[in-house]
């Protein structure tokens, strides 16, 4: 009989839960801190609804509908409001709103004529990617310089608090690269991917809903938890996997067929396994911190009409941008406040995220008044620090990917899911959780 250990309470870690005891697996569930969720985490504080880690979640595949629906909380589902489309970009100093259609792109000011000009070359350009190039490298020959500076470099720092020239396309942007093999054009590939993604009843990532739930995200890894009651064991690390008889492992005094790890890959060289996870630590996770805080909006002159600012390195400030929560979604702040969170750090400058609270916040309330308008400090305020935030998939991951292959294919029953192997977004966790938990049930 199939008895399975899930070393890790985070998303993935409770999707492949609550998934194989929908096939009546016995799971039991390892975490090492006192809650569930991992970087999920939701304050309710002063009247105000703070994600300290991921804020919202895109909706791109259907199983994620499904398994919201599974768990009765669709009711509690909570769509981003339609003035998240708009963003800002900053540009000379100044927020600029980044194109939302392809006629409103050729009127914008975001980007400069010769870069608009630039685009119509792109179908043109045959030259492809090989498995070794780096983000940096493959829009500058694509898109141009321009692009790299105003869209691609401050859209890395909000998804993956990365550095373009070191995340590789391959493996950061998978389906960016698969455009230009397939069809040799980043612009062929979107109008005919569009197609094929209906057909699948996909939604591409740019056109997919964003959405959180009322009382946060943190709804989903606590109805998950609820759901799957006490085989979820809390104050629980594991710090040993060992080989037991009859092709068993052994985790906690217990026996199991099967082990998920789906701790983050630093821990993994924590481990005291038969097989060696040291490689696994080579894998960098900058710090970042999250810094909430809440103000009068009329303490703005900007509106904050949008989902945030990016803010490029090149306009050489401070922080990597702000969302802005309150904007986005319903319900994050008390009436006539607005809330921001704003990302400090990263693979392009670490240090930051590490610097003391206070003097973190002089230099983010530095950059709002320069380009949101802000006048006097924040009501409320609430700093979270990630040592270790999102994992960087640089040129060259593949070597951790070979040797997570290799450990599945020596060691039957040994199996790593989550955001440091099929990508770093809430849903990519969720669907990783899914599919670990389906390898097993076939397995
Ligand atoms: C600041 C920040 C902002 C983000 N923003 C977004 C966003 O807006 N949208 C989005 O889609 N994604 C975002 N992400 C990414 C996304 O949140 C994560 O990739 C995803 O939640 C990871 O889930 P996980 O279950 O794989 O790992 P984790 O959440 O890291 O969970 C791992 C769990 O394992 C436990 N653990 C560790 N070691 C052991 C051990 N030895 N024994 C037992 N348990 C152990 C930990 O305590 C933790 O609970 C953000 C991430 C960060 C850090």
């Amino acid at each position: 009989m199939q008895k399975v250990a899930i070393i890790g309470a985070g998303i993935t870690g409770l999707t492949a839960a609550f998934e194989l005891r929908g096939k009546n697996i016995d799971v039991t569930v390892f975490e090492a801190s006192n809650r569930t969720g991992g970087v999920i985490r939701t304050v309710n504080a002063d009247g105000f609804l703070v994600e300290c880690g991921p804020n919202s979640i895109l909706d791109t595949h259907p199983d994620l509908g499904r398994l919201i629906a599974r768990l009765g909380i669709e009711g509690n589902k909570l769509p981003a409001n339609l003035a998240a489309k708009n963003r800002f970009i900053v540009r000379g100093g100044n927020p600029v709103a980044l194109p939302t259609s392809p006629p409103a792109f050729f009127s914008s000011n975001a980007f400069s004529t010769s870069a608009k000009l630039r685009l119509f070359r792109e179908p043109f350009i045959t030259s492809k990617s090989n498995e070794q190039e780096n983000l940096a490298d493959f829009v500058i020959r694509r898109l141009g310089q321009e692009f790299l500076d105003y869209a691609i470099n401050p859209f890395v720092s909000g998804v993956y608090a990365g550095d373009p020239a070191k995340l590789s396309v391959a493996h950061a942007f998978p389906k960016l690269y698969a455009l230009e093999q397939k069809y040799g054009s980043l612009i062929k590939g979107a109008i005919k991917g569009a197609k094929e993604r209906k057909q699948r009843a996909e939604t591409a990532a740019k056109d997919a809903r964003m959405f959180t739930f009322d009382n946060g995200l943190e709804v989903l890894p606590k109805r998950l938890t609820e759901k799957l009651g006490d085989i979820v064991r809390l104050n629980s690390s594991v710090t040993e996997i060992k080989k037991a008889a009859n092709r068993k492992w052994q985790v906690n005094g217990a026996e199991f067929t099967d082990i998920i790890l789906a701790i983050p890959a630093h821990k993994l060289s924590d481990l005291e396994t038969p097989f060696d996870l040291k490689l696994m630590d080579e894998i960098e996770y900058p710090p970042v911190a999250s810094f909430s805080l809440g103000f009068g909006v009329n303490q703005f002159m900007h509106r904050l009409n949008g989902f945030g600012m990016l803010i490029p390195k090149i306009e050489n400030r401070f922080s990597l941008g702000a969302l802005f929560p309150s904007s986005i979604f319903t319900g994050r702040a008390p009436g006539g406040m607005a809330l921001l969170t704003v990302f400090v750090g990263g693979s392009q400058s670490p240090e930051r995220a590490l610097m003391n609270e206070e003097e973190m916040l002089e230099n983010i309330l530095a950059d709002l008044r320069d380009l949101l308008g802000l006048d006097g400090g924040p009501d409320f305020k609430l700093c979270s620090v990630y040592q270790k935030a999102i994992p960087q998939y640089v040129v060259g991951y593949e070597k951790y990917l070979n040797r997570m292959n290799e450990i599945e294919a020596a060691f039957p029953g040994i199996h790593f899911a989550g955001h440091y192997r099929d990508g770093i977004s809430v849903a990519n966790s969720i669907l990783s959780g899914i599919n670990v938990a389906k390898q097993i049930e076939g397995g």
